[in-house]
């Protein structure tokens, strides 16, 4: 059973503060106004939460995994919708991963912009025509001189909106040696304000506070500094990330279903029906007991899979 540290216990106690004040009362507006307030952004920079796997050397907070999931989950019982809880995730997710195969040149330039929430770092790794089938992707990359050309597409993607209008970009994945499949595959970040980007965005259902689409990838030019970890090694290295990142994701869907179960339990305690609480009806104490169970292993498991 995972014990938390008592520097774990005060940082859920101050993001708990900060998201219980800041986000849970504009949860649904981010909904409607289809972003998260820059104030709200900024707060977090200055809690140290975005990136906050990078090292204290780039301006990140060093923290581990376990930490970054206690952070996860005080948001993510804030904020239902999820938007705060997925601009969160992929910087620390995606943040670790270029913490720990990124140039020392990439991670200067990047990381002090993305702490203090001035551009945003993301994941475009899914295309049209691939998502878990990373192999399946068309787009490439080639040498050019010192520097790489990037041609292709990406799609389905968080902070799209977010990585053009403010400055930023994605870690990326592409086709490096094509005959080689899986073991010719590079990961590289790709600033979306760089010419030869073209945007295109979603409509959603939900979420709606951080945006969600795709962009098209015209000759676009990287600096070699921009590549993370060897090249054709990049299959394997991504997996890091999508490991890290779906832990994450397991312990924000597991507090924020925990959240609307606590709701409902207050509900369930008001609610009269032939006479009296619903809360009194055996069955339905049942289901609840049932869910909260289910819920709390799948949190735990997600903690497990953290601390591993
Ligand atoms: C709101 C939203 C935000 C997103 N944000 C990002 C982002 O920031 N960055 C990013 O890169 N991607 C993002 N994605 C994409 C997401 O990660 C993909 O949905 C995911 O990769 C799955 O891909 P897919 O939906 O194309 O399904 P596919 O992987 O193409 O799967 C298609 C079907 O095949 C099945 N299948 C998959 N694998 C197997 C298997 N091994 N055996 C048998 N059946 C299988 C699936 O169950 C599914 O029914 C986002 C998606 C959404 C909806």
């Amino acid at each position: 059973m995972l014990e938390f540290t008592e520097e774990q216990k005060l940082i859920r106690q101050s993001v708990a503060e900060f998201a219980q004040k800041k986000i849970a009362p504009i949860a649904l507006s981010m909904e409607e106004k289809k972003e998260i307030p820059q104030d709200v952004i900024k707060g977090m920079g200055e809690l140290g939460l975005l990136a906050c796997t990078a090292d204290p050397a780039y301006g990140g907070s060093g923290l581990d995994a376990v930490t970054a999931g206690v952070i996860a989950e005080e948001l993510a019982k804030a904020d239902c919708t999820g938007s705060t809880c997925v601009f969160y995730l992929v910087q620390a997710a995606w943040g670790f991963l270029l913490n720990k195969y990124g140039t020392e040149e990439a991670k200067k330039e990047i990381f002090p912009n993305v702490v203090k929430g001035d551009w945003f770092l993301g994941i475009a790794t899914t295309e049209s025509g691939a998502g878990s089938d990373v192999v399946g992707g068309r787009t490439m990359i080639k040498k050019d001189g010192d520097d790489f050309i990037v041609n292709g597409e990406k799609m389905y993607i968080s902070g799209v909106r977010e990585a053009v209008t403010h400055g930023g970009g994605h870690v990326t994945i592409a086709h490096q040696t094509a005959d080689l499949g899986s073991r010719g595959m590079t990961v590289f970040y790709l600033p979306l304000t760089a010419d030869g980007i073209t945007p295109t965005y979603i409509a959603d259902l939900g979420r709606e506070g951080i945006s969600c689409g795709g962009f098209s990838i015209d000759n676009v030019k990287i600096p070699k500094h921009y590549i993370i970890g060897e090249e054709n090694k990049g299959f394997y290295i991504i997996h890091e990330g999508y490991e890290y990142a779906r832990a994450l994701i397991a312990v924000i869907c597991a507090a924020a279903g925990l959240k609307s179960l606590e709701n409902g339990m207050n509900y369930v305690k008001e609610r009269k029906v032939f006479g009296r609480p619903l809360a009194k009806f055996q069955e339905i104490n049942f289901r609840l007991a049932e869910h909260y169970t289910r819920l709390e292993m799948l949190k735990r498991l997600g903690y497990e899979a953290l601390e591993a």
